[in-house]
């Protein structure tokens, strides 16, 4: 059997996990670079001001309840608020990419 195609994906925001999810389902083999070394993007909250790197503001609550902020195969858990917080969209992030097993591709 050939080898499976290397794809390369550019950060490890939701968009970087849901490539590499659909990537692994299509029988790619992804590899997502992220710049800050952990999964997130935007989401993870940092206090300092880093050249280049985004973040949310501490007390940033989402605007998309959280019915309409889901990844269709994906929904965040019942007990999470419908307009959560940041904190909790990182989780339900993580949680997606533990659940996916989508950390052992990020770089
Ligand atoms: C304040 C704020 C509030 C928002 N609220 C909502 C909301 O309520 N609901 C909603 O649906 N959307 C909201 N958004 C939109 C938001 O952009 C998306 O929800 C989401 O974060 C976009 O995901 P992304 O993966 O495309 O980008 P990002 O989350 O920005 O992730 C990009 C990742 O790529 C990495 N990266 C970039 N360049 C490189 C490089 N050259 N090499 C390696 N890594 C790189 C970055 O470090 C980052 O981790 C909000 C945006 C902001 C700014």
């Amino acid at each position: 059997m050939a080898h499976p195609k290397r794809i390369a994906i550019i950060g490890a925001g939701p968009s970087g996990l849901t490539a590499i999810k659909s990537c692994k389902e299509e029988g790619f083999l992804p590899v997502c670079y992220e710049r800050n070394g952990v999964p997130g993007g935007l989401w993870r909250y940092h206090d300092e001001d880093i050249d280049g790197v985004a973040s949310v503001m501490r007390t940033t609550i989402i605007n998309t309840s959280k019915e309409m902020s889901a990844f269709s195969d994906f929904p965040p858990p019942k007990e999470f608020p419908n307009f959560m917080h940041n904190s909790k969209m990182l989780e339900y992030f993580m949680l997606y990419a533990e659940t996916f097993n989508l950390l052992r591709h990020i770089r």
